[in-house]
């Protein structure tokens, strides 16, 4: 009956993607980032590991938020600026000034004016006036963070920064850090379409890790099987609101202030875990969070070849609004296409065909 309870909640995707043991472990679920999280642990010291985890993340949550008036993020978005105390926040925000710099603004965590201009961080969804993004534009760009000689951060006046599509990856890089100092090899944590998956099964084998399919998302478009990994998805579907017919969603083109219409409907980003050699910091968790969205923004044909580069290490499962499922080749032995999806599977190689 249990086991059959959990296959219940594991068909019932919360998030973009699921991992799901079988042998019970020790588990937290707890609601942080305006999102569902879960973590389980399977040995060492589970017990321990999962509520740390738990307590790292909602303290996460507190200072991260923009919408509390007391967290650092608000408090650096009103104009008192960031202290140098504040070195892990700092130091996700120069991450996350990489990661735009790398996708030539497609991530941009000063797009945070137009994030509100939508009704995003409120929920009172609307269509901004273009005179308004048109006033909003011209303070998006990293190039208002300004970092001071002794570590604080302040921003240009009309700058306000939103680690809305980060802090969920750079929550997962913490999860590693924790379960890695309580000697768990063997954890999933699902935190809002962002997973990180320690060591393999319990019983050896790998987790399956399914990709939500954008057009019906209680169904899959693919399975991965990964070990030690991290695995994140940014999609439309995820969040959005529909006026007169049409679908607005809540991943903005940093360029045009505008939902990205870019032909995807999802980008899944996997990445090798950081190792226990990692320590504390943004890792792969982060820079997955961060490339998900900004490949989301770029599209097909820029995702592939930023890919291809092979500045940085991941792969790919990109579902586009025409019915086709891209595969790059590093995943080709760890996805599973889903029979009776409907789409049209295609690998990707690392050298244009
Ligand atoms: P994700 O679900 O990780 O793709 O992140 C989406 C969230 O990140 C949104 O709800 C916004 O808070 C924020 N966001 C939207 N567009 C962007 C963008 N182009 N770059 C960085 N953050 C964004
Ligand atoms: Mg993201």
């Amino acid at each position: 009956m249990r086991r059959l309870l959990a296959a219940a909640l594991c068909a019932a995707l919360i998030t973009g993607l699921s991992a799901c043991g079988q042998e019970e472990g020790t588990s937290a679920e707890f609601y942080a980032m305006d999102t569902n999280m879960s973590v389980t642990a399977y040995d060492g010291n589970a017990q321990n590991a999962v509520s740390a985890v738990r307590d790292e993340l909602y303290s996460l949550d507190l200072r991260l938020s923009r919408t509390r008036i007391d967290s650092a993020i608000s408090r650096l978005n009103t104009g008192v600026g960031l202290p140098a105390e504040e070195a892990d926040i700092s130091q996700l925000i120069t991450s996350a000034i990489e990661y735009s710099d790398a996708t030539a603004g497609a991530f941009d965590i000063t797009v945070a004016p137009l994030v509100s201009a939508w009704g995003f961080t409120t929920d009172h969804y609307q269509i901004p006036k273009q005179k308004e993004l048109d006033r909003l534009l011209p303070h998006v760009g990293s190039s208002h963070i300004l970092f001071g000689g002794d570590g604080t951060i302040t921003l240009d006046g009309g700058t306000k920064i939103d680690l809305g599509g980060i802090a969920k990856g750079y929550a997962s890089d913490l999860c590693e850090q924790i379960l890695s100092e309580s000697g768990v090899t063997s954890a999933m944590a699902s935190l809002g379409g962002n997973i990180y998956v320690r060591g393999s099964k319990p019983d050896g084998s790998a987790w399956r890790v399914g990709v939500q399919d954008p057009q019906k998302p209680s169904g899959f478009a693919g399975v991965l099987s990964l070990t030690d990994a991290y695995a994140v998805t940014s999609g439309g579907y995820q969040r959005y609101f529909e006026e007169n017919g049409k679908r607005y969603h809540h991943i903005l083109n940093p360029a045009t202030g505008y939902p990205a219409e870019s032909g995807l409907t999802s980008v899944t980003v996997v990445a090798p875990a950081n190792g226990d050699e990692h320590g504390d910091g943004p890792g792969h968790g982060t820079m997955c969070d961060a490339f998900s969205t900004a490949l989301f923004v770029m599209g097909e044909e820029k995702a592939v070849e930023f890919w291809r580069s092979g500045v940085y290490d991941f792969d790919l499962v990109m579902v586009t609004e025409d019915g086709r499922v891209l595969v790059t080749d590093g995943l080709a032995d760890k996805f599973q296409q889903e029979d009776g999806s409907g789409y049209a599977y295609e690998t990707v190689s690392g050298n244009p065909a």
